[in-house]
């Protein structure tokens, strides 16, 4: 048995254990395994410094998670755009395949929960139809793995699975979907390693949310899989408790980007069944995306989306900096408040011919902070 498979075997998962080791009422530890079980790895476990401190959160069933009554067991409606099990397809030239329903660690605001865990509902004898349906449907070009996470699956296992869509023409891109380099790092194996460096280009998206889960075994494991030719990048959710703070958020990125790892995406919770007490105001995520634009580098500034229930996709949501826009200028504020204007032209037949005239003024006539204030700006990317 290899560390990783042996740090999940050692892992808190029991009512008795929830009870005796986070002294939580039987009963309540009772309804939440009904609910959504634990799944606390030694490794996440030892990054806790104190109850109720953001790595608790994380991982440490809640009562508050038994007292939602308006969350949406699929909020992104996964499920009708599933057509055939275990595959996702939203975009057109993309899919999302679930591999299997385990975790290093179950995650107390998963928007898969309905799923993750349940050997049923994430099959692997599903697999094949899967696959069929890949090679079926040429325009996919970009398979992101996912689950649970496929990192669960053995190196064996997890080849079997690339070499398969490495035989299918049309795909040309594979995404693992993996939080294994935040939770659980020992899975970053040199074995593990030698099997991904075969089936390029494979991207690696992970989940980082706080500054205290970057640590000496998850800089080894990030280093690992981008010297094996992976590009890493991280999708943070923004979490009531735990990283709903612009200081703690631009540690988190910056630290990301020391590491190697490149801020991709900051999401709003998503509205799932059981996690309204993470989640925060529009606002809130707005004022840290305002702290983090110019006062550190672009590379550590990630998208900020809501993933639009209902399965809408992502739709990015920017602090308001176009305070007037008409067809001759559009006039913008920067990050320290100052105003500037840009001069338009108008298109023309031949795009080539384009000139652009930039002017950098400060516009007086504008006035103050009425026109700087925060708004909301959405433009949908699907
Ligand atoms: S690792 Fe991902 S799929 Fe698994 S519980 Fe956490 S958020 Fe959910």
């Amino acid at each position: 048995m290899e560390v990783w498979q042996q740090l999940i075997r050692d892992s808190v998962h029991t009512v008795d254990e929830l009870v005796d080791r986070f002294n939580l009422d039987r009963q309540v530890a009772e309804d939440l395994d009904e609910h959504f079980q634990a799944r606390i790895n030694p490794y996440y476990l030892s990054l806790i410094r104190y109850p109720g401190d953001p790595i608790w959160k994380q991982c440490i069933p809640d009562i508050d998670e038994l007292e939602d009554f308006d969350g949406i067991d699929d909020p992104l409606n996964e499920d009708d755009m599933s057509p055939v099990p275990n595959i996702t397809h939203r975009y057109p030239d993309r899919c999302l395949f679930l591999v299997t329903s385990q975790c290093g660690m179950y995650c107390r605001f998963c928007t898969r929960k309905r799923k993750v865990g349940d050997y049923e509902k994430i099959s692997m004898k599903s697999l094949e139809s899967a696959f069929n349906y890949i090679e079926n449907n040429p325009g996919i070009r970009d398979v992101i793995l996912s689950g649970g996470d496929p990192l669960m699956l053995t190196d064996v296992m997890l080849e079997k699975v690339l070499k398969r869509l490495r035989e299918i023409p049309h795909v040309e891109i594979i995404r693992l979907g993996t939080k294994m380099p935040c939770v659980l790092p020992q899975r970053i194996t040199k074995s593990l390693c030698e099997v991904i460096k075969k089936y390029h280009p494979i991207y690696i998206n992970t989940h980082f949310n706080h500054p205290w889960e970057i640590t000496e075994e998850s800089t080894k494991a990030c280093s690992m899989l981008m010297d094996a030719g992976c590009p890493v990048n991280n999708q943070a959710v923004l979490m009531k408790g735990v990283n709903d703070d612009p200081d703690v958020m631009k540690e988190l990125m910056q630290k990301l980007l020391y590491i190697r790892v490149r801020p991709y995406y900051l999401f709003m919770a998503d509205q799932t069944k059981g996690t309204k007490h993470f989640r925060t105001s529009i606002e809130k995520g707005l004022e840290i995306m305002e702290k983090l634009r110019g006062h550190t580098s672009g590379m550590a500034v990630p998208h900020f989306v809501i993933d639009a229930p209902g399965g809408g996709g992502k739709i990015p949501l920017l602090p308001k900096y176009v305070l007037h826009q008409d067809e001759d200028r559009i006039i913008m504020r920067n990050y320290k408040n100052e105003v500037y204007t840009y001069k338009n032209i108008k298109d023309e037949v031949d795009s080539a011919k384009i000139k652009i005239e930039v002017t950098k003024e400060n516009d007086k006539s504008l006035g103050e902070p009425k026109h700087l204030r925060t708004q909301v700006e959405t433009v949908n990317q699907c």
